[in-house]
């Protein structure tokens, strides 16, 4: 059974590996077995910290991801140093606030580039080392609430993680039968940097408590056990799919 979930021997690359989801994903995929690319904008020392603590293989790559051309460099210098890449997790994010009516066009952009444009081209980078290689490989975008629901005072986010879950299912419908797999996690309300001005106002944090069933903010280690599925040969039939972590959110 454990084989199912073992990552020994495969190269992972995640994105915005240095905090938050990002970090909690890249131990988890190490602990798996994995060699993982730490790849992002800010060094991820603590990430490494925690990988070199159970004597895992990583490797770091310093990349700006709303750069369009920083990401086919990503990957290339991802397999450099590690060797052929089987597993990208697309978890790098930004988000912008404010009223629509008041909305700029550079919190759009900056936010579309990051969180859409960038997981696009990382997909297609890695998915061109596996198909040249003849290699299965896995692609998982970390999605949001936001996909599948409005929100508010997130025009840009919302449009973007609704863009990602759309590009997860047609990305699935193209590569299914080159063996990778593309699919998504839709983390709920996570305790990270993405949600500190949601849990320092007294009055969103209460709301958005007394709706999650399990009654408690995510932690990032909560994304462990979905991110070694989706990476391993144990999700080798699931295509197109998002994947809920929210503690009951969306049952609710
Ligand atoms: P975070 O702000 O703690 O981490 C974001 C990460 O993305 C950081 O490592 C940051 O350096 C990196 N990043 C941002 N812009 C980048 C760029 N231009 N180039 C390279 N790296 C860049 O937030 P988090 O909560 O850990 O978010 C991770 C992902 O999960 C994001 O895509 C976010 O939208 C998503 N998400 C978070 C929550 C939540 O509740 N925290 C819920 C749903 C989805």
């Amino acid at each position: 059974m454990t084989m199912l979930f073992d990552l020994t021997g495969k190269v992972a690359a995640v994105t915005g590996a240095n905090t938050g989801l990002g970090q909690a994903m890249s131990v988890a995929l190490a602990k798996a077995g994995a060699s993982v690319a730490l790849i992002g904008r800010s060094a991820p020392d603590q990430t490494v910290e925690m990988i070199n603590a159970f004597n895992g293989k990583h490797a770091v790559i310093m990349a700006d991801l709303s750069e369009a051309e920083s990401t086919e460099r990503a990957i290339n210098c991802a397999e450099e140093a590690l060797g052929p890449i089987d597993i990208l997790v697309n978890n790098a994010g930004i988000i912008r606030r404010s009223e629509s009516l008041d909305f700029t066009e550079g919190d759009w952009d900056a936010v579309m580039a990051t969180n859409l444009k960038s997981p696009f081209f990382m997909a297609q980078a890695a998915a061109r080392s596996m198909v040249a290689g003849n290699r299965p490989g896995k692609i998982i975008n970390i999605a949001s609430l936001l996909s599948l629901q409005g929100g508010i005072r997130v025009a840009s986010y919302t449009a973007s993680k609704s863009g990602l879950a759309g590009l997860t299912r047609l990305l699935a419908n193209e590569w299914a039968s080159r063996q990778i797999n593309v699919n998504a996690i839709v983390p709920g309300y996570f305790a990270t940097n993405n949600t500190e001005a949601l849990r320092g106002d007294p009055d969103r944090n209460r709301q958005i408590l007394e709706r999650i069933p399990a009654g408690r903010w995510g932690e990032p280690d909560d994304l462990a056990g979905a991110i070694v599925f989706l990476a391993s040969s144990a999700s080798d039939y699931v295509h197109g799919a998002l994947i809920p972590v929210d503690g009951g959110w969306l049952a609710r």
